[in-house]
């Protein structure tokens, strides 16, 4: 028993849903006036954050509106039939459900009907309106999943609450996320071939030599949980390292192109195939390839083999946070050296001056035993990477030197400050080093070991 819905077209429903709309309006309204009361003058910001607050309650109300006269025979409905059988029963009651949206919350009073002998109760009217089962709708859904796999769930939950006023909590963000990678392959969310190709197009227009392709990968660890079973508290949390990559080609003044971004919890083979799949869908005779990683060996030969004629470049802005952070053991945080230091050093690995950063390195005399494993960690990580140091050329063929969303927050860093105090580090350290004698810059270097 079809029962068609009343047409918003239908020129009685669309005056009817106005008026009950401007009534809304009204009400939301009145409530405004008496920011304007006893001469108050609200700025901009407060009246901003007045309709932040408030225009859930106009919207919903509007929304509601509309559902109320468009659907208005599925919401009176007193017979419908079983999805299952076909049969036709009585509605039994009416059911209330509340629909938080994107721009506002409602209710409605939805008939339900039981099916005695397929034993199924339903909802006509929630097939009609595709109402999701869970409160927030799948608007929300749709735009929650984007931001939770960006960011931790309880950040991004936080996020996506303060940007659009609606509160979700960090469960809702993991269990919809969830819900999505339960379907979601990785064949079926990167672009395929003829789109690859029309982006490149795109880009290849723009700039005179061969478009510059990046290859991003990373091995971050992620805090999981196990499922909970019911009425049983859930395990403890444990940090999994999810595997990722990021393509995307780069274009005139640096602007990118996205390709594709894949990030997930899985094995180094596993990580292996995924990338040789996206590797395989994009024509590599026509682009310049940078491979960018941090130092794990299995993310390196994955690139490699994934993509041969690629540039393996370290990760500048990794490799410049090891550095740190031996800068910061040696000196202490925050002190002038610590900085001074790191950044002779930054700037010498710019210049592709392995061996200088060496002879540093081994000269040092640490306080302590931890302060000469950190020495020695970095020493082992710069010559494991020493074929993949080579800043100042990859800038000059215009190759992107750090990977992603951190290169911009890290701009500062590597082009004004490395440029202005680096240069003149460089000099320094090399005059240091051609005089046989230990003068008093070198001691400098030295200082608080
Ligand atoms: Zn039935």
């Amino acid at each position: 028993m079809a029962m068609p819905a009343l047409k918003l077209g239908d020129s009685n429903s669309v005056e009817e849903a106005r008026s009950l709309a401007h009534e809304a309006l009204d009400q939301w309204f009145d409530q405004l006036v008496p920011l304007f009361e006893n001469g108050k003058k609200p700025t901009i910001t407060d009246l901003s954050d007045r309709f932040s607050d408030t225009r859930g309650e106009l919207m919903g109300a509007v929304m509601k509106a509309m559902v109320k006269k468009a659907y208005h025979h599925h919401l009176h409905q007193e017979h419908a039939d079983c999805p299952e059988c076909a049969r036709v029963f009585k509605r039994k009651r009416f059911d209330r459900k509340t629909l938080s949206t994107l721009h506002g919350e409602f209710t409605l009073d939805r008939p339900y009907f039981y099916c005695t002998v397929c034993k199924i109760g339903y909802h006509p009217l929630d097939d009609v309106l595709v109402i999701s089962p869970e409160r927030h709708q799948h608007d929300i859904q749709r735009k929650a999943v984007k931001s939770a796999s960006r960011m931790p769930f309880l950040e991004s939950a936080e996020e996506f609450s303060s940007l659009t006023g609606v509160e979700i909590g960090d469960h809702f963000q993991h269990n919809t996320l969830n819900a999505v990678g339960d379907i979601a392959t990785l064949e079926l969310v990167i672009p395929d071939q003829s789109e690859i190709e029309r982006r490149i197009d795109e880009v290849a227009k723009s700039t005179e030599s061969k478009p510059i392709l990046v290859v991003g990968t990373d091995g971050a660890h992620m805090p999981t949980r196990p499922k909970a079973e019911r009425k049983k508290k859930r395990g403890p949390g444990r940090w999994q390292e999810a595997k990722g990559f990021r393509l995307y080609l780069v274009g005139e003044n640096g602007r990118t192109v996205q390709i594709a971004s894949w990030h997930q919890i899985q094995d180094a083979d596993a990580f292996r195939k995924d990338l040789a799949v996206i590797a395989g869908r994009i024509p590599q005779d026509r682009v310049r390839v940078a491979l960018l990683a941090d130092g794990a060996e299995y993310l390196w030969s994955a690139m490699t083999a994934c993509f041969p004629t690629g540039r393996p470049i370290l990760d500048f802005y990794h490799c410049a946070e090891h550095v740190h952070g031996v800068a910061k053991a040696l000196f202490g945080e925050g002190e002038l050296a610590a900085k001074q230091w790191a950044e002779a050093i930054l700037s010498l690995l710019s210049f592709s001056e392995m061996d200088d950063v060496q002879s540093i390195l081994r000269d040092i005399e640490p306080r302590t035993e931890e302060v000469r494993e950190k020495i020695r960690k970095l020493s082992g990580y710069l010559e494991n990477n020493r074929d993949r140091i080579h800043y100042e050329t990859d800038r000059e063929d215009g190759y992107p030197i750090g990977s992603g969303g951190i290169e911009s927050s890290h701009k500062y860093v590597c082009h004004t400050r490395m440029k202005r105090s680096g240069a003149w580090w460089v000099e320094g350290i090399r005059q240091r080093h051609a005089s046989d004698q230990v003068c008093c810059g070198q001691r400098d270097l030295r200082a608080g070991f």
